[in-house]
């Protein structure tokens, strides 16, 4: 008999020659369990999504629920079933009044690829704008509009008229015109590194857009469903999207992704063609079931008025000689160091010896990821911090009090 890892490594479509290979048998609010029993602090919710911690009991509790009554009945859109239905008023309730359509997806890349799709067909415009070190997912248009060549090279040719501007760079919005269907931008960067918009950027990017009549599409995959604080990320910029585009933690551990934007634009999808927007799974009623819980454990056990407090204790453990800085808003965080060569031992090292469960950024690899589940405690942060900042003593050889 081969054990897990082995067919893993066998028959396991591969992305690297370095996979984590951390096998993990079962896990509970913030830990994950190896199969010696083994805990692991899991400080990235993998990867943003476990925002309400694994397992929460009410998110189990509604999928059992669901489970009761049916699984896949029918292509999206057709049927009324009520946990689409249900959790698309409630999303909208935390959302502005205009954005009153949701379109739900399996997945963040999806999800982007219908807003996409959606821009094009409203505006009757073909060209997107994003930013440098955005990333927006693997299928062929969010590829497109990921700000990075080194992942796209290999896979051209892509969308064509997709230009990249630098996000908190006022200079860019220039090339945002009236060719622009959309601009896609996160809210607040993640695998950039955690790059969080500049006083007046977001505002100056959507009166450009509102000019020339561009729609802004902002993904707030990683940043919302309460990540940073505030349910969106935007509600802290002052300013409205036109699309918006969730997934991730709204599945409360169930795939799951949406676009919303308003019944006007959502309605391009209905003519010229007809079905214009098609999934079999989108909007499936366990995960639908599934975010509805999650959204009102996050409304309900008041988990956003504890993140400003969380982020603020990482930040005041979270010093050492060796770290340059700590970016962030809300749980998103990035601990950046020197290089990838310092920090690459440190996360080995926090996982090996410490049982802590970290990783880098896709686009910013001398930064560590910092993403707990926003139902952390006190005590496990600083359990946590204590930790990490052994691995980076003994890393580093610097001492923690040198600074
Ligand atoms: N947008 C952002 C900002 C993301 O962080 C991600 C995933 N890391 C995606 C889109 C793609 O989501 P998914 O992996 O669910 O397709």
């Amino acid at each position: 008999m081969l054990t897990p890892r082995q067919l893993f490594l066998r028959h396991q479509a591969q992305t690297s020659d370095f996979p984590l290979l951390l096998e993990i048998e079962r896990a509970e609010g913030v830990f994950m369990y190896g199969p010696d029993g083994r805990p692991y602090l899991d400080l990235i919710s993998g990867i943003g999504v476990s925002n309400v911690g694994h397992r929460h009991p009410r998110v189990l509790e509604a999928i059992q629920h669901q489970l009761d009554k049916y699984l896949h009945l029918m292509v999206y859109g057709e049927l009324v079933q009520a946990p689409p239905a249900e959790l698309a008023h409630a999303l909208h309730q935390t959302l502005p009044a205009r954005l009153d359509s949701v379109y739900f997806t399996n997945s963040g890349t999806e999800a982007v690829e219908g807003a996409l799709k959606l821009a094009k067909r409203h505006t009757g415009r073909t060209g997107l704008v994003s930013c440098h070190r955005a990333y927006h997912g693997s299928t062929q248009g969010a590829l497109s509009v990921t700000g990075s060549e080194d992942f796209k090279r290999s896979y051209r040719p892509l969308l064509p008229d997709v230009q990249h501007i630098e996000f908190n760079d006022l200079t860019g919005l220039q090339l945002i015109t009236e060719h622009t269907a959309a601009v896609i931008v996160e809210t607040v960067q993640g695998e950039a590194g955690v790059r969080v918009p500049e006083a007046g950027y977001l505002t100056a990017l959507r009166q450009r857009c509102t000019a020339v009549g561009a729609l802004l599409i902002l993904d707030e995959i990683q940043c919302g469903f309460g990540r940073t604080g505030t349910f969106w990320a935007f509600e802290q910029f002052g300013i409205e999207p036109d699309i918006l585009l969730t997934a991730k933690g709204m599945g409360g551990g169930m795939p799951i992704g949406a676009f919303i934007a308003p019944q006007e634009i959502m309605a391009g999808f209905k003519s010229n063609p007809i079905l214009g927007h098609l999934t079999t799974f989108g909007g499936h009623p366990v995960s639908c079931a599934a975010a509805l819980a999650t959204l009102r454990v996050i409304q309900e056990e008041q988990l956003l008025a504890g993140v400003t407090e969380k982020a603020a204790l990482f930040r005041r453990l979270m010093r050492h000689p060796a770290i340059r800085e700590v970016r962030g808003c809300g749980l998103l965080m990035a601990v950046e160091f020197d290089s990838f060569a310092v920090l690459k031992p440190i996360i080995d090292r926090a996982l090996a010896q410490e049982g802590i469960l970290t990783d880098w950024f896709l686009f910013c690899d001398n930064s560590l990821r910092l993403a707990p589940p926003l139902t952390i405690t006190h005590a496990e942060i600083e359990q946590a911090c204590v930790a990490l900042l052994r691995a980076v003593s003994f890393v580093t050889g610097q001492e923690q009090g040198a600074a």
